[in-house]
This record gives structure tokens, C-alpha cells and sequence, in this order.
């Protein structure tokens, strides 16, 4: 019996120091969790809330843990350790997406000639900058639409915090056909011309087009572009015929679905972009010679366009610049610039699906907000244009549930203006405050 009441009162001791050390341990993790739980909170002026039309007034943003965990009425004060931002005369509104850059690269006399001089580790270091200016004008997020491939690393440097930078989802090298656009060797002497392939993005019958998009996957990509029709600033003399295969342009489509890739297609001339939207195609790049015809089968496909108004405006410009672009480019570029902004004016009445996009590396990167007044210019109203550019990309990229509107639960891309876009789209190219995933990157000055 004693020897029982002992052992009784020995599991009972026990029992309570084993409470004692899990309540230590419990307060002990709260501790920790609370001082890492520091929130930020955002006074904001107003909101421009894309999912319904208007401003909400004085309202707060609570962000926590790179996430949006309030959105409330008032000015919520902070306690502790909480940051407290001041936007009480900004406009306050999702992270902008730019759904055709090319990260790695931007336009100049010598651009072709970097080729033969540069390394990728030049071409990186360079885009690091790119990255950067990108961010600061209130792109959170960018799909880059093809480069060599140093994008691909980029991407990840950018997502382990190594470099500032948008999020990016690229498309890592443009599949083209033999001497077509994205054909990475054209215009070289012969010697130098090689005859690249499937692994270098260059594709001849089906069979290829598989393994080019396979090769994608294996190197990193997230998406697939293609140059369905010729292109401006290749060195080849065609800016605007179809440079693949129905059955070609099906391979890819389809092989890119097997690995959950959306594709692309480049176009300029309207029969291969009417066989790109026929195969399937999610997106239809610049779209300079769109026909009604082609409006009506994207509605149809549901196919999205990607004007690039601001790539057009940019080589018309400098194609009147003498030396600026090698002669092969200046007709192209005089006869294609000038039109994209009447067929975007065109498909956005006609009721085509569009997103945001500038093909910066064209234009200058950090100029992209420069496309919403061209859209404005042209006809579309500033809300849908800012939903071009939030809503529709998250759609686009799959991420709908985590990015594209200001909601709770989704992550912190957060950006302001210093007025209302609505009433003047200017102030879309005047971004005073940048949020990627929690973190600020540029706040106004007071
Ligand atoms: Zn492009």
C-alpha cells in the first residue's frame, strides 16, 4: 500500500513538472512568435479596390508575416514593435504586373553587338539593375517573355532574397524556327550562324517543338513563348509572316500543357497569329495586324492579348534616329510601331481579353507604367486598365488565390500613387510606395 501511495505521489510529482516544462515551452514559443509576428500597418488614404468600382477613404492594411491579415475602416493605431506607414495622402493599390518584359536586356545602337561581348555573368549583374528599377515602379511581379536563360537564376536570386526584384515568372529562352524570330543566330556571318536546335529554342516539325518545350521545362521555365510571325527587331527581313506549322504550333501547345505551362505567341502578321490562337495559345503578344476576324476567334478561345503599346510607340520613335537600329530593322519598325495602339483600341471595344504588358527591354525598364496612359489614350477606362495589370495577370499566371487584388490571406504586393488614377492615369508612372511579400522597398517622403 505505501509502497503504491509513494509511486502514486511519484507520477503525480512527475506529471506536474511534466506541465510545468510543456507551459515553459508553450510561453516560451509565444514569445517568439509574437516578437517575429511584428506587424506593419499601412494608413491609407484611400484604396482603389479592383474588385468592385471606387475608393474606400481612411482605411488600414494590417501585413504580417508577408501576408495581408486585415483590411479595415480607420487608422488602426500599432502597439509594441508594429511599424506604422504613413499613405494618409495616397491612393493605395494592388502590386502592378507587367506581363511582357525581357528582364536581361534593353535596347541601344550597340545591343547586337553585346552578344559577342558580354558573359552571363555581364548579362546578369546588368539585369540586376533592370530588376530593380522594375520593383521601384510598382511592378511586383513581371512575366519575362525570353532571354538566354541567366532570367531563369535570376528568378531564383530575386526569390532567395540575394537581389531586389520583381517576382518573376519567365519564359526562359523564345522557341523560333530556323532564321525566325527568337532564331538566336541570325544575321550572323556564316561561319557563326551554327545551326542551333531544339535546346537552344529553335524548332523544325513537331517532334522538335516537343523537345524544345521539354528542354524548357527542364531548364527552369515557367511558361512557354513562341514567335509565331516574324518580328521588328530580329536581323532578318521579315517582320510579320508566319513562321510555324499548325501541327507545330499544336505540339507545343499541347506538350506545354502536359507540364502546366501557359504559352505565348509573339505576332505581328495576321495568319500566324490566327494559327497560334487555333492551336490554342493563351496569350497573343503585340497583335499589330489583328483582323475582326481573329477579335472574334480569341473571344471565342478565350485567348488574351498583350498589346505592348509602349515597345510600338519606342521603335517608331527610333527608327527615325539615323544609326540607331541596323537598316534590316528601320522598315519594320517605320510600317509595325505606329499600329499597335489603334488594334489594341480596336480589340478592347471589340471585347478581346487584355493584359498588361510593355515589352520593356523595347522601352526602357521602369518606364512601364507609361503603357497605362497609352491604354488610356486609346480608349480604355483608367480602372481597366489597372485591372489589366493586377486582376487579369494573376489569372493569366495561375496565382489568382495569392496575388492581383488587395484581399486578406493574400500575399503583401502592395503599391501607392499620389493621387487618383482614375481621374488622372499619370500618376500610375509616379509610384511612392513598393511592398513585395511584406517587405517595403520605398516609401514617400514626408
Ligand atoms: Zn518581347
Amino acid at each position: 500500500m505505501n509502497r503504491n501511495k509513494y509511486t502514486n505521489a511519484l507520477i503525480e510529482n512527475t506529471t506536474t513538472l511534466r506541465l510545468k516544462l510543456m507551459m515553459t515551452a508553450v510561453l516560451g514559443l509565444l514569445a517568439i512568435y509574437s516578437l517575429s509576428a511584428q506587424k506593419t500597418i499601412l494608413h491609407c488614404g484611400k484604396i482603389l479596390n479592383t474588385e468592385s468600382t471606387g475608393l474606400l477613404s481612411e482605411m488600414s492594411i494590417v501585413v504580417e508575416d508577408g501576408k495581408i491579415t486585415a483590411i479595415q475602416k480607420g487608422y488602426a493605431p500599432g502597439s509594441g514593435d508594429d511599424q506604422v506607414i504613413d499613405l494618409k495622402d495616397q491612393v493605395v493599390l494592388p502590386g502592378l504586373t507587367d506581363m511582357h518584359v525581357h528582364i536581361e536586356s534593353e535596347s541601344s545602337p550597340t545591343q547586337y553587338l553585346e552578344r559577342f561581348t558580354l558573359n552571363d555573368a555581364d548579362v546578369a549583374l546588368r539585369a540586376t539593375t533592370y530588376a530593380k528599377k522594375t520593383l521601384m515602379a510598382g511592378f511586383t511581379s513581371v512575366r519575362d517573355m525570353g532571354g538566354s536563360g541567366v532570367n531563369v537564376s535570376l528568378r531564383n536570386a530575386i526569390n532567395r532574397g540575394y537581389v531586389d526584384g520583381p517576382r518573376i515568372y519567365t519564359a526562359e529562352k523564345a522557341i523560333g524556327t530556323t532564321g525566325g524570330h527568337a532564331d538566336p543566330t541570325n544575321g550572323r556571318k556564316r561561319d557563326e550562324m551554327d545551326d542551333p536546335g531544339p535546346k537552344e529554342g529553335v524548332i523544325n516539325g513537331p517532334e522538335d517543338a516537343r523537345k524544345a518545350v521539354r528542354q524548357r521545362y527542364k531548364n527552369g521555365a515557367d511558361c512557354i513563348k513562341i514567335t509565331a510571325t516574324g518580328g521588328v527587331l530580329s536581323l532578318a527581313k521579315d517582320g510579320q509572316g508566319p513562321q510555324f506549322t499548325q501541327e507545330e504550333l499544336e505540339a507545343i501547345v499541347q506538350t506545354a500543357k502536359d507540364y502546366g505551362f501557359h504559352t505565348a505567341a509573339h505576332a505581328h502578321g495576321p495568319e500566324g497569329m490566327k494559327r497560334a490562337v487555333l492551336a490554342g495559345i493563351t496569350t497573343i503578344e503585340h497583335g499589330t495586324m489583328m483582323t475582326e476576324e481573329i477579335m472574334e476567334l480569341m473571344k471565342e478561345k478565350g485567348t488574351y492579348y498583350v498589346p505592348t503599346i509602349s515597345a510600338g510607340m519606342f521603335v517608331a520613335e527610333k527608327a527615325k534616329q539615323p544609326g540607331y537600329f541596323p537598316p534590316v530593322i528601320v522598315p519594320k519598325a517605320l510600317a509595325i510601331g505606329p499600329q499597335i495602339a489603334d488594334t489594341f483600341a480596336k480589340a478592347y471595344k471589340s471585347g478581346v481579353k487584355i493584359a498588361f504588358g510593355t515589352d520593356s527591354a523595347v522601352s526602357p525598364h521602369g518606364d512601364n507604367g507609361n503603357e497605362f496612359i497609352y491604354m488610356v489614350e486609346a480608349g480604355m477606362p483608367a480602372l481597366e486598365a489597372i485591372k489589366a495589370a493586377t486582376l487579369t495577370p494573376a489569372q493569366i499566371l495561375g496565382v489568382s488565390d495569392q496575388l492581383g487584388t488587395l484581399t486578406e490571406g493574400k500575399l503583401a504586393d502592395i503599391i501607392a500613387v499620389p493621387g487618383d488614377p482614375t481621374k488622372d492615369i499619370k500618376v500610375m508612372t509616379a509610384v511612392s510606395f513598393v511592398m513585395k511579400d511584406g517587405k517595403v522597398y520605398k516609401q514617400p517622403l514626408h
